[in-house]
């Protein structure tokens, strides 16, 4: 008997790829759900263009917390093109040392995002978290309740207690192979409930085996998590899977 596995990758950078068109394309014949994240709202068209009836692979609406301190203004283009979407990202908050400075500008456009988010109504979001959970959270929980939007929290690095209240607000985790680079990163893994775990890449940012990660290597997130939880990677899958198809709120995610 073979077994085929679902797979699905909820944060990955395929505009970001040297060759965007021919990684949809590899994605959709490996048959991979891939949600491809967009740090810029000028990049909306072409991302558009290359996933609109695509049976695998969905772009996402993003600005990147990272832009915000020079491209605060895009977030005009990025209101512009949100009923085009049912995904947004890549959004949220960046306290590195490299973007504090625009903390405030941040939090301003990601209030902003989630209030749009809100009134739209039934979006689904990828959100960066990098030493702001607490702050990210604050913002989630004054202006996207559960009921309005649904947050994944991509790569998730903050405390246990902050894990807690994020799933207490209803929001997932999508994990990739580099948050068990450490036993805190492991530990928190372990410690989510399983019906809100979801898999990424977060490709081309993270690397596997030496080399730059593609949505293909998803299946080591979830060995990973089997690893983790004593599980094994068909069961990983299926719940993963499971999940995403509560979070769509649908049961065939072509329709999607
Ligand atoms: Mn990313």
């Amino acid at each position: 008997m073979t077994t085929h596995l679902a797979y699905a990758d909820l944060h990955c950078h395929l505009d970001l790829f040297p060759d965007f068109a021919s990684a949809v394309e590899e994605i959709e014949r490996a048959k991979v759900y891939a949600l491809t994240v967009t740090t810029t709202p000028r990049a909306w068209p072409r991302n558009r263009e290359l996933t609109e009836n695509k049976r695998y692979v969905r772009a996402a609406l993003g600005l990147h917390p990272q832009l915000v301190q020079d491209h605060a203004d895009d977030i005009h283009l990025w209101e512009m093109y949100l009923a085009e979407t049912r995904y947004v990202g890549e959004v949220g908050i960046d306290r590195g040392p490299r973007y504090y400075r625009s903390l405030d500008k941040q939090k301003d456009i990601f209030a902003h995002v989630l209030q749009s988010c809100g009134r739209a109504g039934d979006k689904i979001l990828t959100v960066h978290s990098v030493r702001s959970a607490r702050i990210v959270l604050d913002l989630v929980e004054e202006h996207l309740p559960a009921r309005a939007g649904k947050v994944i929290l991509h790569w998730f690095t903050g405390s246990k207690s902050e894990a807690q209240r994020a799933v207490e607000l209803g929001c997932h985790f999508s994990i990739n192979t580099q948050m068990a680079s450490n036993e805190r990163g492991r530990e928190l893994i372990r410690s989510l409930p399983c019906d809100r775990l979801l898999t990424e890449t977060d490709s081309p940012f993270t690397q596997i085996d030496g080399r730059t990660a593609s949505p293909l290597d998803i299946g080591k997130s979830v060995q990973l998590i089997a690893e983790l939880l004593k599980s094994t990677p068909e069961e990983v899958a299926a719940i993963v899977f499971e999940n995403l198809k509560r979070l769509l709120g649908t049961s065939s995610m072509g329709e999607t």
